[in-house]
């Protein structure tokens, strides 16, 4: 259930392993998914523990996971694996980015950040972490959507699901369109709205956070930039700006003092970004919860009812791998990885 980059890399993986999928899913204001900046950056949007690990592993599964894509779809989703730069502005960020750095991390003076960034030229120095980028996420969602529509095995229910009822060795969906639904197994990926649907009783710890974000029609930067309050994102012929963080539940308007913030802290990393003649804004909904780490795993009480919500600020990021191993648990497969962290059980 859900139809974002959760679901649809979900639905592709389990198809691909031989499931059968139902996609259960419908379209709303505030979508994470398509709204979002697309970063893969765990070494900087960084998880505490094992889970670290997982981003990291999450980012590296993207180069054959795109070139599979194409390989399906024809559609050649924009990969930039270029590094992150954290922009020192001040001695006291200098002082922060050494604080934070992780092995992986090389420090790059002034020079050599203007040699690797000319637009970034009055930044004091940067954090360089290598491997981490960005994809575009808006390109990535429709090839899934392509790659769902032309499967064989994946059939599409589009409409809202409003309960699940999980029994034990099978779970059954009720929508507000058609006859119920059951399947030998359900997995809620339903983005911030997981918690309203009744039944999924662990997803009600999931609640939406406001990301706005804008987008300004030049591209004076190759590579992701972070600064103090926000960070800005190359895209094609256009650079995104982000982002807010706001607890206004299921309200996905955009807000003047909003823009203004992230137009500041976006043109703040990058001064040249303010000569653009176009700047749009839009927001999204980010699934969080309060850790902040996704829900991925079945319901111990009923294991037919499985979770893959809740993915907060690195969706994107970790959406080819959350398939995978939802994959893994449908199946039963070993694990690639060890999702203790990840109980839908843990609040
Ligand atoms: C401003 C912003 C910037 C972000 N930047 C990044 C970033 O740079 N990197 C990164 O990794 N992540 C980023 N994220 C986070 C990322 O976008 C999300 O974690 C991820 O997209 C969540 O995907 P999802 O499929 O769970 O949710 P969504 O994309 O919201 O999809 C959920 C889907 O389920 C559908 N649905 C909901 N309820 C029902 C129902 N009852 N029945 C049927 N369908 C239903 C919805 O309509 C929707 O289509 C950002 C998010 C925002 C908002």
């Amino acid at each position: 259930m859900g139809g974002g980059l959760i679901g649809l890399a979900i639905a592709v993986a389990l198809a691909e392993r031989g499931v059968s999928v139902m996609l259960i899913s419908e379209r709303r204001p505030g979508e994470a998914s398509p709204a979002a900046a697309g970063m893969l950056a765990p070494s900087v949007e960084r998880a505490p523990g094992p889970a670290h690990a997982f981003g990291v592993a999450a980012r590296d599964r993207y180069p054959s996971y795109v070139e599979f894509i194409a390989d399906r779809t024809g559609v050649v989703v924009p990969l930039n694996r270029l590094g992150i730069l954290q922009v020192a502005l001040s001695e006291k960020g200098i002082k922060g980015l050494s604080k934070t750095a992780l092995p992986t991390t090389r420090w790059l003076d002034t020079k050599e950040l203007r040699e690797l960034e000319p637009a970034l030229s009055h930044g004091l120095g940067a954090m360089f972490n290598p491997d981490d980028g960005a994809v575009d996420n808006v390109v990535l969602l429709s090839a899934l959507e392509k790659l769902c529509a032309n499967h064989d095995r994946i059939s599409r229910l589009r409409g809202a699901a409003t309960r699940v009822d999980p029994a034990e060795d099978s779970c059954t969906v009720r929508t507000e369109s058609s006859a119920p639904y059951t399947a030998r197994h359900v997995v809620i990926a339903a983005g911030a709205w997981a918690g309203k649907i009744s039944g999924a009783r662990l997803a009600r710890a999931v609640l939406p956070a406001r990301g706005q974000l804008v987008s300004y029609s030049s591209s004076p930067l190759r590579h992701v930039a972070y600064g103090p309050r926000g960070y800005v994102v190359p895209r094609g012929a256009v650079t995104i700006g982000g982002s807010t963080m706001e607890s206004v539940g299921f309200d996905s308007s955009t807000t003047p003092s909003g823009v203004k913030k992230v137009r500041a802290a976006s043109e703040e990393i990058c001064p040249s970004l303010s000569d653009s003649k176009n700047v749009d804004a839009w927001a999204g909904l980010r699934p969080v919860t309060p850790d902040m780490l996704p829900m991925i795993g079945p319901d111990p009480k009923h294991p037919s009812l499985i979770y893959a919500c809740g993915h907060s600020r690195n969706g994107v990021l970790m959406a080819p791998l959350t398939g995978d191993l939802i994959a893994d648990l449908v199946t039963e497969s070993p694990l690639s990885h060890n999702l203790s962290q990840f109980r839908p059980d843990r609040f």
